[in-house]
């Protein structure tokens, strides 16, 4: 019965959160397609239908950072549990995230413990940790080192993401998780760190961010591994 009625609140929280998103989606959805409906006027002077493209870009940009950032999260509900291969994980997601971060001058670098499986599903590994490193390379928008390391006990594999960059302060800290929370203004869902920590919950992972303005963020991930398919291998 119990178990039941914190369910259903659950579920009750994340339709809220889903008409949220939806709603930030939905707006400069419909912000774009009014402008298009202006563009279509065969009179409009040069300079409007360039001021009206460049609303639409944007306009369309705000609402694919929301899919960005939210996407595997709102997958059907049954989430898969598989064998994750840590390492060969991180380095897809590297791979991904080269482009920003050579856009920002940001350089990346690695130190990979030689094994590790954990339990969980893939697709939310990624997220999760795109979003986090993703947030460090933003932070760093004029160069730095992205830092990404893993070691690996018995019981845990511990992912540390380091950056050099603005870092934050105690009351950015305290509200880093927190629906719509962002300090990037246009730029920013403040729904990526959300996603993050849900996702870790339900990983049975822990997550620890440590951060200091002007020297960076540390966020370290531990993650129960995967005993007997070390024993196995
Ligand atoms: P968004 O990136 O869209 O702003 P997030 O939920 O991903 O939303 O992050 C929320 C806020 O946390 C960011 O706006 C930023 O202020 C802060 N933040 C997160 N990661 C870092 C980081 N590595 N360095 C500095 N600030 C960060
Ligand atoms: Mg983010």
């Amino acid at each position: 019965m119990r178990q039941q009625l914190i369910k259903s609140e659950k579920l009750k929280a994340v339709e809220q959160m889903g008409a949220a998103i939806s709603h930030e989606i939905r707006n400069p959805l419909t912000a774009a397609i009014g402008f298009v409906q202006l563009l279509e006027d065969d009179y409009l002077s040069r300079q409007k239908r360039k001021e009206y493209l460049s609303i639409v870009k944007e306009e369309l940009h705000s609402a694919e950072k929301v899919i960005q950032d939210y996407l595997t999260f709102v997958k059907p509900s049954i989430s898969l549990s598989e064998e994750i291969n840590v390492k060969s994980e991180l380095r897809q997601i590297i791979k991904l995230l080269q482009p920003l971060a050579n856009q920002n001058s940001v350089e990346i670098l690695t130190d990979f413990s030689i094994i590790g499986f954990i339990k969980g599903d893939p697709q939310n590994f990624h997220q999760c940790l795109i979003n986090v490193m993703k947030n460090a390379i933003e932070a760093m928008p004029r160069g730095g080192y992205l830092t990404i390391s893993t070691e690996y006990n018995q019981n845990y594999i511990t992912i540390t993401v380091k950056d050099s960059g603005i870092g934050m302060t105690r009351e950015q800290l305290e509200r880093l998780g927190e629906p719509f929370y962002s300090t990037k203004g246009k730029n920013g869902t403040g729904l990526g760190m959300m996603v993050v920590y849900s996702i870790v919950r339900a990983m049975d992972g822990m997550i620890d961010v440590e951060s200091e303005v002007g020297y960076g963020t540390i966020i370290q991930f531990e993650f129960p591994t995967i005993t007997s398919i070390l024993k196995v291998r």
